[in-house]
């Protein structure tokens, strides 16, 4: 029997079999299937360097990468990915894209060659409707997905999808936006949102770009009070950040590094703890604060 009279016979239709080719069809069902509850992560990104650096960030990455449970594929909310309405990337082959500039020729070598998975891209959308969602295949992997999660997996071999950032939103939008992909947390998918909690490039002191625990006041007392909201659960004040005081307004003068974190805490189910890591400020005015909840 040929492929096409076999596939017809499976009651698929004629769209189906020019969208996809026979290897992804035989993966659909078996790949999403139930696993365990798999936890799910803010990373604190900080400079793109941070890919080809060895520093104890980097050792933070490594060391919780080697405590999760293997996904099945990643998701990936990117600080860096700030568009208007919702994409992910459907594409089989995302392409590392080097999304910054005046750094040494070596980071814009820096490929990673994880494999798409249009079939969580396809999965997302169809959660997230009646929400409209666009299927994206001009994008790929920017670094703010690659430069941290080139660290939780090196072998580039999880499959690895992005959802942008609509900037059109405020930051409780997208925390029931969150919420609505919980469901892929039982189905082996790790979900990641990936900025910075601290993060004013304006007024980093770039003479002193790699002192840690180096905060301005306003820096600190941000970090302070985020924490303290964050191990009590008190989610309303983060959602509500923009009426936090000059403290928050310094921290977060834009919300694409933040808002990343509101996916994350969106995505909490009850009874869950949550931890940080690489818990430092840096630089002046950011914070590389990494949260885990499991
Ligand atoms: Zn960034």
């Amino acid at each position: 029997m040929d492929r096409l009279r076999f596939l017809k016979i499976m009651g698929l239709s004629s769209l189906a079999l020019q969208m996809e080719p026979l290897s992804t069809l035989h993966t659909l069902s078996s790949s999403l299937a139930p696993s365990e509850r798999m936890p799910v992560l803010f990373l604190g990104h900080g400079s793109p360097m941070n890919a080809i650096e060895e520093n104890q960030f980097v050792q933070g990455f490594r060391k919780t990468g080697k405590e999760l449970p293997t996904p099945k594929a990643i998701l990936c909310i990117s600080a860096h990915w700030f568009t208007k309405g919702t994409k992910v990337t459907a594409m089989a082959h995302p392409r590392t894209i080097h999304d910054f500039g005046g750094f040494p020729q070596e980071l814009f070598e820096v490929q990673y060659p994880a494999p798409g998975s249009p079939e969580l891209a396809a999965e997302t959308k169809s959660l997230l409707s009646p929400t409209p969602v666009e299927l994206d295949h001009s994008w790929g992997l920017d670094h703010g997905a690659w430069s941290v999660i080139k660290h939780l997996y090196p072998k580039a071999d999880i499959p690895l999808i992005q959802m942008s950032i609509d900037y059109s939103k405020p930051a409780s939008y997208h925390y029931e936006l969150a919420r609505k992909l919980a469901s892929l947390r039982h189905k082996g998918i790790l979900i990641i949102g990936s900025g910075n909690i601290v993060h004013n490039l304006r007024m980093v002191d770039f003479r002193n770009l790699n002192k840690v625990d180096y905060g301005y006041d306003w820096a600190a007392e941000a970090r302070t009070t985020i924490n303290g909201y964050l191990q009590e659960g008190n989610y309303q004040p983060l959602i509500d950040y923009s009426k936090q005081g000059k403290a928050f307004e310094l921290a977060i003068p834009t919300p694409d590094h933040y808002l990343p974190l509101i996916y994350t805490l969106g995505l909490q189910q009850k009874g869950e703890e949550l931890s940080l890591f690489n818990d430092h400020l840096l630089a002046g005015s950011l914070s590389m604060t990494s949260v885990k909840i499991a």
